[in-house]
């Protein structure tokens, strides 16, 4: 079977190493130059250690991260809120980790042999047939395929050219993010909650945290503000121990501005094209499962291929395998943000009563196998 993969991110990198496993040679196109993103780090719950030993990447990965035990969240004054082992919950797939975003995109990148990458080459039209999806791509080449994958993340091509309809929402934050040495000694996944606003820190390794803040803004006002904004100014109501983290950015530290959108779509396949990761359900980081559902999806799409012989009932098991948990993971996102967005008095006190019970019933259904 002829394979295309469109784009090269967590998404795009895991299916193809694990169609790789499956015995196929699939083509990947990625727009960037062949460099790893820089500069955030990801927080992968314990479903993706999973995961990923199911690439044959747990101990690669493993490495090269930090392994996080406990969640933390306190309120804007320092006074805990809640804390949750976390190590316990997860304990039937493995560790949380915590590592750089480039770290674990160098380590599914390195772990290719078998796929024809092609970097600085994206999408241009696709004209979709009985059985075969044309593909003309950025470089001037054309070339039929029996699949089309389309991997190319939450502003993806590929669904503005088979869903036109389809456009990522805004969700009513925009966060800064970025890895700067671990002056304030956080251990474990440390949340801070403000009114309208959010600071955490994660340790990515002996030395270094990444840093994540973000507020509740008009969509109107999003364009106004910048990476450079004084974080401290902004949030200038919160306390230690995260505070001095954003309020001390020296001027090399890269800080990453961006608003976060989600999709939501109702069918990802159309004839010969699929969509995955968050090209295809892009969510707002509250459940941090973004890297999780993009390699079980990832996972799943390969093991349809490699058992089903017809792609068409091939790409309707994987929707039906994948649809319900990453509804869930949507569904839970928004509820989260709806919470952290309640008067702060009723919030803290649903956070100290049952803040341990709501994380174990967010993330019951994907402890269990996808
Ligand atoms: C602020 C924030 C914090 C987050 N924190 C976490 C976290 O802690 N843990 C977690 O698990 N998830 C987190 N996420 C979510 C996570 O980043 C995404 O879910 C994940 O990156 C999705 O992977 P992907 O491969 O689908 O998309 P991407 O990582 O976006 O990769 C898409 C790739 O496709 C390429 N591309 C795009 N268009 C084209 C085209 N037309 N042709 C060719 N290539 C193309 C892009 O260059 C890119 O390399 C966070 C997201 C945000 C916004």
């Amino acid at each position: 079977m002829k394979i295309l993969i469109v784009g090269g991110g967590i998404a795009g990198f895991s299916v193809a190493r694990a169609l790789e496993r499956k015995g196929y040679r699939p083509d990947l196109v990625e727009r960037r130059l062949d460099e790893a993103p820089g500069g955030t780090g990801l927080f992968l719950p314990g479903n993706v250690a999973r995961a990923l030993d199911q690439l044959g990447l747990f101990e690669p990965v493993r490495d090269v991260a930090a392994v996080i035990a406990t969640q933390r969240i306190l309120d804007s004054e320092g006074r805990q809120l809640t804390v949750t082992r976390t190590q316990d919950v997860w304990a039937p797939c493995g560790p949380c980790l915590s590592l750089p975003r480039a770290a674990l995109h160098g380590t599914l990148r390195g772990a290719l042999s078998r796929t024809n990458l092609r970097f600085g080459v994206s999408v241009n039209e696709m004209q979709l047939s009985p059985g075969t999806c044309r593909v003309a791509f950025s470089d001037g080449t054309t070339s039929a395929y029996d699949l089309v994958i389309g991997a190319d993340g939450v502003d993806s091509g590929v669904r503005r050219l088979v869903f036109p309809g389809i456009k990522p929402t805004y969700v009513g934050n925009v966060c800064w993010r970025f890895i700067t040495r671990n002056t304030a000694a956080i251990e474990g996944w440390t949340a801070m909650l403000g009114h309208g606003q959010t600071l955490l820190a994660i340790p990515v390794s002996a030395e270094d945290v990444y840093v994540y803040a973000d507020m509740a803004l008009a969509e109107q006002d999003v364009e106004g503000m910048i990476a450079q904004t004084s974080l401290g100014a902004l949030f200038g109501g919160f306390a230690e121990p995260v505070f001095s983290l954003v309020a001390n950015v020296s001027a090399d530290t890269r800080v990453h501005f961006g608003s976060i959108e989600q999709v939501v779509m109702d069918d990802w396949v159309k004839g010969r094209v699929v969509l995955i990761g968050d090209a295809a359900h892009a969510s707002s980081p509250s459940m941090a499962e973004g890297a999780g559902m993009a390699i079980e999806d990832a996972l799943v799409l390969a093991e349809a291929i490699a058992a089903i012989p017809d792609p068409d009932a091939a790409l309707a098991s994987y929707t039906a395998r994948r649809r319900h948990r990453v509804d869930w993971v949507q569904k839970q996102c928004v509820a989260r943000d709806k919470m952290r967005a309640l008067p702060t008095p009723a919030r803290n006190v649903i956070l100290r009563l049952l803040g341990n019970r709501l994380y174990k019933r967010s993330y019951a259904p994907l402890v269990a196998p996808t």
